[in-house]
């Protein structure tokens, strides 16, 4: 009798933490639909590959991987989804290998789409009508068992249209999720054996936009769970650096279950580039606003993004981009070269920057980053941390991350991921913090 065959998905994604958070909602979705989820590299049934749009690499390489998942089983549905799905449809409809295109809005259909291409082998595209895109789509929020943190979205959209920027063209208007259902995942998450959830979206900040009860804010979210759940650890995800209030600060410095990290992009450290940029602060105000987190929180690790190589930067700008970086002393950054965003106001401006010289203030900026890691994690040698365990490198050796997001290196008997663990923090080796435990039978 032949054994019933179980089909298989297998996910490729693109781009930011928020598309991670999507594809591993999809995994379940199919999960619950009966598929198994095997590797991008294996054979599979179905491919959906969750597309980024952010710069024109990330289109190339959300290409590249649609026909990777052709050429691993010609047999197969393969579907693009997620931002550049959302903006270049038509591009991907000249794509031959793709079989369904799916919006930053539709992914709930996910496994209808392929079940019903599978009937008919019809192409399709799904794209949400203009105002399907106010709505926050509320995806089921089972997860795998056995991990230590979970990305939790809690917002989707930006309206804020920072002038190099494509996210609100593809992923629409500002809409958050309820705080009642953020709060049942994440009980759903601790029941699952998560110790860590991290809030994600678009622009987080804004968190409450939309909602009937128009007094909901990301602190006040915070404090429901800190209140309503037993997470261990709380994480704040990517946020606008003036959307963070006093009130937040004051939770981080006091409550031990919130993360002592915030990313707070910078994009520039030029007035003028800053400007341009349509960023709704200038140095000064960054400034201030990192002295008043530091004041209050001193040991807090702050890390960034920061852009190169945008329109019109000139070698001063960029002087002066780089000096102003260095001065905020970032625990870390990430580094991006401008990348023309057709749709976008500064991909029309004048003085588009050569990328050779994109690559060489790039490489300028990554010095910096490099060097304000390195003191920054030098600085708290000695620290007593407390430290998430979650993966072995062997010989009883485990890597943790702490409070201040720190990666650390211990050493010692019958350690496991999702333990909580105290460590003093001995030197760097390897590019890596090493810590002795001080005890390791703390279970939290
Ligand atoms: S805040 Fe600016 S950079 Fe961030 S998603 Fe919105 S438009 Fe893009």
């Amino acid at each position: 009798m032949n054994k019933k065959h179980t089909p298989t998905v297998a996910f490729h994604t693109l781009g930011c933490k928020v598309n991670q958070h999507d594809t591993a909602i999809m995994a379940a979705l199919f999960q619950d639909s009966g598929y198994a989820v095997v590797d991008f590299h294996e054979v599979a049934d179905v491919y959906v590959v969750n597309t980024c749009t952010v710069t024109h690499l990330s289109d190339r390489k959300s290409r590249q991987m649609l026909r990777r998942a052709a050429g691993e089983n010609p047999e197969a549905i393969v579907v693009a989804c997620g931002c550049y799905a959302q903006t270049a449809a038509k591009e991907l409809e000249g794509l031959d290998e793709v079989d369904l295109i799916i919006g930053t809005n539709e992914r709930h259909r996910v496994v209808e789409a392929v079940e019903q291409f599978a009937k008919d082998h019809q192409r399709q595209i799904y794209l949400p009508e203009k105002n399907d895109l106010f709505y926050y789509e509320n995806l089921p929020h089972e997860r795998v068992s056995g991990m230590t943190r979970a990305y939790v979205k809690i917002q989707e959209g930006c309206n804020q249209f920072c002038t190099y920027c494509i996210i609100p063209y593809a992923r629409g208007p500002l809409r958050s999720r309820s705080e009642d259902d953020t709060i049942e995942e994440i009980n759903g998450l601790v029941a699952a054996g998560y110790k860590e959830v991290i809030l994600t979206g678009i622009h987080i900040g804004a968190y409450g936009r939309g909602l009937k009860d128009e007094t909901c804010d990301l602190t006040g979210l915070c404090r429901r769970i800190l209140d309503e759940t037993a997470i261990a650890r709380l994480r704040i995800g990517s946020l606008e650096g003036v959307e963070v209030t006093d009130d937040l600060i004051e939770m981080i410095a006091t409550n031990p279950r919130m993360a002592r990290q915030l990313h707070l992009p910078l994009q520039s450290g030029c007035d003028q580039t800053l400007a341009a940029m349509r960023r709704p602060y200038d140095t000064a105000a960054f400034r201030e606003m990192v002295a008043a987190i530091r004041a209050r929180v001193p040991d807090i690790a702050i890390t960034t993004d920061i852009m190169v190589g945008f329109p019109g930067e000139t070698d001063e700008d960029f002087q002066a981009s780089l000096a102003f970086a260095d001065e905020m002393a970032f625990s870390d950054m990430h580094i991006f070269k401008y990348s023309q965003r057709d749709g976008t106001p500064a991909a029309t401006m004048p003085n588009q920057v050569d990328p050779r010289i994109k690559d060489a203030r790039a490489k300028e900026m990554a010095a910096v980053a490099a060097r304000n890691k390195i003191a920054y994690e030098e600085a708290l040698i000695g620290r007593r941390v407390r430290l998430l365990l979650e993966e072995p490198l062997g010989d009883g050796r485990w890597v943790g991350h702490s409070s201040n997001y720190l990666y650390v290196t211990v050493t010692g008997e019958g350690l496991s991921s999702g333990r909580f663990v105290d460590a003093v923090l001995t030197g760097r080796q390897e590019g890596r913090l090493q810590g002795e435990l001080i005890n390791s039978d703390e279970e939290e």
